[in-house]
């Protein structure tokens, strides 16, 4: 699905350089280029806080953490994520309540929300599905009615631009919300050599309860005042990523372009949708993902596969029919958008190194399967 091996090739001299000089100073964790990458990264998205952490589910957790939430709160996020949205709620002891998406974007839907609104509800997670953003001039809207926090998952947007279709201004993905929370996992639109994360946010209260909460609820070294967590992105990590963040837009471009010469080859086939970016919103096409209509689904994976083609499917069950999260509140049924699509959904390749020959591949491999 990505090729990490040519995209560091492009790269290695710099990153190699990178590597070398942190194995020299000796200096793994909370080396100078920790601070570096974290302010180069504050620049980039526009924010005044950047707080590195070791992965986005822990970025997830520490901004749930920062909240001072009680048990038994209500978070509400969307059916149609990777599981690590809910993972936190759900280990936090706090309430997850799932909502449906929007059938063309994935995203979740904020009338939806708005429905899903309790006394107890305190926080609001919308995702950046595969790479655009939520619809987030409602969802602040609905945040500022009820009094709620927006906590942004932009794991599979960062560097995406949202524009606020009433006050045309444009900000990062992530940036929008009280905290937005990002992954450094090495396939990532970002991706480090191993794992990595962030979370960011222009409250000074909120960024300094966070730094506060990665290292261990320490204010004073050894005075714990809140109990907190070990979440930190390491040197190396750091370094790699500084290096990478200068490329972030090219590689956003190669994969929009991918994402076009895809869109090109199965433009108004009747059984192949292809993705749909919302109006305020760039995609910067963490995955491309076609929905498939009285297709074969697996049988069309093995066709592929037999090719030496990837394809996966993002995500083949809903979150409320996870084994794990199994909850008498929700039934097969109540999320059909998110059930339809579970069912449906199919990613292929994008990444940085895609050429036309190979997309030229992939394409006649499906249609040679679908029918053209
Ligand atoms: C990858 C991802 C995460 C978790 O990130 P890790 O760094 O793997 O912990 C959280 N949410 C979404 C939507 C993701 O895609």
């Amino acid at each position: 699905m990505v090729d990490l091996i040519g995209q560091y090739q492009k790269i290695k001299p710099e990153v190699d350089k990178a590597i070398h000089e942190v194995l020299e100073s000796a200096y793994f964790v909370g080396g100078p280029q920790v601070k570096q990458f974290q302010q180069n990264l504050e620049n980039y998205l526009g924010i005044k806080h950047v707080i590195p952490c070791a992965n986005g589910t822990d970025a997830l957790q520490v901004a749930l953490m920062a909240l001072n939430l009680q048990p038994g709160d209500e978070v509400i996020t969307t059916s149609f994520t990777f599981i690590a949205t809910a993972e936190v709620i759900a280990l936090l002891n706090l309430t997850p309540v799932l909502v449906d998406v929007d059938p063309d974007t994935f995203n979740i839907d904020p009338d939806a929300i708005e429905k899903a609104i309790t006394p107890r509800t305190k926080a609001i997670i919308p995702v950046h599905l595969f790479g655009q953003s939520a619809d987030m001039h409602t969802i602040k809207e609905i945040a500022k009615k009820y009094d709620l926090y927006i906590i942004e998952d932009t794991a599979q947007a960062i560097g995406a631009s949202y524009t606020c279709r009433v006050h045309d201004k444009t900000k990062k993905a992530g940036t929008l919300g009280h905290i937005g929370c990002t992954s450094f996992f090495p396939s990532k639109n970002l991706g480090a050599f191993g794992d990595g994360g962030a979370i960011f946010t222009d409250d000074d209260d909120l960024a300094e309860q966070m730094r506060v909460v990665v290292n261990h609820g320490m204010k004073v070294r050894y005075y714990h005042d809140y109990v907190g967590v070990n979440s930190r992105l390491d040197t190396m990590q750091a370094a790699i990523l500084d290096v990478k963040l200068k490329y972030l837009d090219e590689y956003a471009k190669a994969r929009q372009k991918a994402a076009t010469y895809y869109n090109n080859a199965f433009a108004n086939h009747p059984k192949i949708k292809t993705p749909v970016t919302a109006s305020f919103t760039d995609h910067v096409f963490h995955q491309y993902t076609l929905v498939l209509t009285d297709v074969d689904r697996e049988g069309l994976m093995k066709h592929l596969a037999d090719k030496g083609i990837a394809s996966a499917v993002y995500y083949p069950v809903p979150l409320h029919l996870q084994k794990a999260y199994l909850d008498p509140r929700y039934k097969e049924g109540d999320f059909p958008v998110t059930e339809q699509l579970a069912k449906s959904v199919m990613s292929l390749p994008i990444h940085t190194e895609l050429t036309e020959e190979i997309q030229k591949e992939i394409t006649d491999a499906v249609l040679a399967f679908v029918g053209s």
